[in-house]
């Protein structure tokens, strides 16, 4: 009797798992977190009005969802004031990636990307057989000329950039890629991650030129939104590109009540103001909280600040594990040299209180 047959690709894949949930780290610790502050959710929840709206939702979830995502890509095409077909909507960010790369790379394709940049985008990569070139960052941001160079010196097809960045928290001018989407070599795609916009007020995203078929750019309603739960993301690009995406996503792949919650997240103009000022005021507090443990927090148009603990990635280890240990749940980035950075996404205040208890007893610790 043979077993089921993989193909040579899955094979060859390594075992990894992009992120470990907390979730998971909890079953093997045996107790709960009392603080989530790793994985950039908003713990300020989602609009009043998409709760409402969720719960009214309930008794319709026998129904499948809208395969189309119609009134959901409406309002979004209204409040970017786009045309419907430039928007197609996915379960997340997570899932619009994983189905651009499926149509654009083929094994042995090239892909750029930064190292140390959001290793979900790298997972597909792998997934699908590319050939990933990373390039490293400069200045604890990612490097827009040498990323482009890199695009052009391996024929990549698809270039990946996060604009504000994750893990730094670091982000570059509009202008600047703009620049960089008029530099592409001809035939890569640039992917614009901008799954931290509406975080903060610093501008980040260059005018949308939703006719451009060299950038397909991403948004999300995890993080400004409060809505991560929900799994609802959309990607804004060229007609064709966003066209061709019918050919393979998952078309029930975004619940009912998803499309409910984000349909009413998008209605209220209220909420997403009022989660800017708890943002700026949890990473102001998380600022006076590295400090007074001795650390450095580093600038953020996100929702979360990253920590440099001034030392090698075995010490920011060893302060993230006491962290851990003490019941607080936060993530560092994974390469060198961003490695010597622990990153705390932003919460309400008694979360702050109890970082700010556990951080300066990780940091003896660590020591
Ligand atoms: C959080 C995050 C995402 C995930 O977005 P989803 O819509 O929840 O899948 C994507 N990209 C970056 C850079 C992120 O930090």
């Amino acid at each position: 009797m043979s077993g089921p047959r993989l193909t040579p690709l899955a094979t060859s894949l390594p075992a990894t798992i992009p992120f470990v949930g907390p979730e998971t780290m909890e079953r093997l610790r045996g107790a709960p977190f009392t603080a989530r502050l790793g994985a950039n959710e908003s713990p300020f929840g989602p609009s009043p009005r998409a709760i409402a709206a969720m719960c009214d939702a309930v008794t319709e979830a026998w129904m499948y969802p809208d395969p189309e995502n119609h009134d959901l890509r409406q309002a979004l095409a209204d409040y970017h004031e786009i045309g419907l077909d430039h928007i197609v909507v996915g379960e997340g960010i997570d899932g619009l990636l994983g189905v651009v790369v499926r149509l654009l790379v083929a094994p042995g394709d090239a892909v750029v990307t930064s190292d140390g940049a959001y290793p979900t985008f790298n997972y597909h990569v792998a997934g699908f057989g590319g050939t990933l070139h990373k390039v490293p960052y400069r200045d604890d941001r990612e490097d827009p000329q040498a990323l482009l160079d890199r695009a052009r010196e391996t024929g990549a097809k698809l270039l990946y950039l996060s604009n504000p960045d994750n893990p730094m928290g670091s982000w570059h001018d509009p202008a600047t890629i703009e620049a960089m989407i008029g530099n592409l070599p001809d035939g890569c795609l640039l992917v614009l991650d901008e799954a931290y916009a509406g975080c903060s007020d610093i501008p980040t995203a260059p005018p949308l030129d939703v006719d451009d078929p060299r950038v397909i750019r991403m948004r999300t309603f995890s993080k400004a939104h409060g809505l991560a739960g929900a799994r609802v993301g959309y990607a804004i690009g060229a007609a064709p590109l966003v066209a061709s995406f019918g050919l393979v996503r998952n078309h029930f792949g975004v619940s009912r009540l998803s499309q409910t919650a984000a349909l009413a997240a998008l209605s209220d103009t209220d909420w997403p103001v009022e989660v800017r000022r708890r943002i700026a005021e949890s990473a102001s507090a998380i600022n006076d909280i590295a400090t007074d443990a001795g650390l450095v927090a580093l600038p953020t148009a996100t929702n979360f600040v990253t920590i440099d603990c001034g030392r090698d990635g075995a010490f920011a280890r060893k302060v993230l594990d006491g962290l851990l240990r003490r019941g607080i749940f936060v993530r560092m980035p994974g390469v060198a040299p961003l490695d010597r950075c622990i990153r705390v996404s932003c919460g309400p205040a008694p979360d702050m209180e109890r970082l700010a208890q556990a951080l300066p007893g990780a940091v003896a610790e660590a020591s």
